[in-house]
């Protein structure tokens, strides 16, 4: 993988070998960071990069860090136009995966949240597809159950709490899977590794509520408009049991890094028909037409670097 160009690091843009932490840093040996994971598109046609939703993940992101107690005068809007200033001294022109990253910054022993200094920063590099199979991806049920509001809210993006996600990933992984499904502590499937889920059944969509220890995705949302506005499918909210997936007739993954991601198989049960359906298909295109600037409905989505 690249290694980013500049990172935005004590209030400057520098040169990413510059923004460096020492081994002390309070994030780094407790987790007690939070973070935002967004992509750039490269448009071919009109030759501009295009962020997508970025005042929704920064949204999230100052959320995030409120739930770990840290205070910021940035708004979505400031922190937006840090990232323009980023990217514009980067100059990308292709497809990027960026990572806003605010962290317990002191060089202190003792596990807390408080009486502690917060930083953010901020840096992009080259990304292309994230899951391998991303029309025929293999899962597995993973044998992890996912962190619990009680526990470590998943609702926030912690770092801590993705060593739950990494859990999960590698397992899968190691035995041969694209990916996995979680469990939350009441045995519904709420989300994969790092990303949301729906299945369709009966010509409806649906997918987990806020509730069940999911990360509230943005390409959730984005695809729960898209598939009501877009294919006229009513989109209902509600917990899935976890034989739902074995007789569903689609099932697919959303999220910045993921995209849509369609389910074909579930510990080696098909899905449906066991290849991609008409509505994963429709989604994967009009998604990819939406974050590139092809769809001047949503052009509201996008903000051109
Ligand atoms: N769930 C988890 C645990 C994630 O890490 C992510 C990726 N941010 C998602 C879901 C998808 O969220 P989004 O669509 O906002 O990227």
């Amino acid at each position: 993988m690249d290694l980013p160009k500049h990172a935005y690091f004590q209030g400057k843009i520098v040169p990413y070998a510059d923004a460096k932490v020492g081994v002390a840093t309070h994030a780094l040996n407790y987790g007690t960071a939070v973070f935002a994971g967004m992509r750039g598109y490269w448009n071919k046609e009109q030759e501009r990069l295009f962020v997508f939703r970025p005042g929704d993940h920064f949204r999230r992101f100052l959320n995030s860090a409120r739930l770990l107690c840290m205070d910021f005068d940035h708004t979505p809007e400031s922190l937006t136009q840090v990232l323009l200033g980023l990217l514009q001294a980067d100059g990308y022109r292709q497809d990027i995966y960026i990572r806003p990253l605010a962290y317990k910054a002191d060089e202190v022993v003792g596990v807390r949240l408080h009486d502690l200094r917060d930083e953010i920063t901020m840096f992009a590099m080259p990304f292309g597809q994230y899951v391998k199979n991303a029309t025929n991806a293999h899962v597995t049920v993973s044998s992890w159950r996912r962190i619990d509001d009680n526990v470590i809210p998943a609702r926030g993006k912690i770092s801590g709490a993705y060593a739950n996600s990494a859990l999960i990933k590698t397992d899968a992984s190691r035995s041969g899977f694209d990916e996995a499904l979680v469990l939350n502590q009441d045995g519904h499937i709420s989300e994969g590794s790092a990303m949301n889920i729906f299945m369709v059944r009966d010509g409806v969509l649906i997918t987990p509520p806020i509730t069940e220890n999911i990360l509230e995705g943005i390409t959730r949302r984005t695809v729960m408009e898209l598939a009501s506005n877009e294919l006229s499918l009513v989109v209902v909210e509600r917990p899935i049991d976890r034989t739902e997936v074995y007789v569903c007739d689609e099932l697919f993954m959303t999220g910045t890094a993921a995209e849509v991601t369609v389910v074909t198989k579930v510990d080696h049960r098909p899905v449906g028909e066991g290849r991609m359906g008409p509505v994963g298909e429709k989604l994967r295109k009009l998604f990819d037409d939406v974050v590139r600037n092809r769809v001047p409905k949503y052009a509201h989505w996008n903000t051109a670097v």
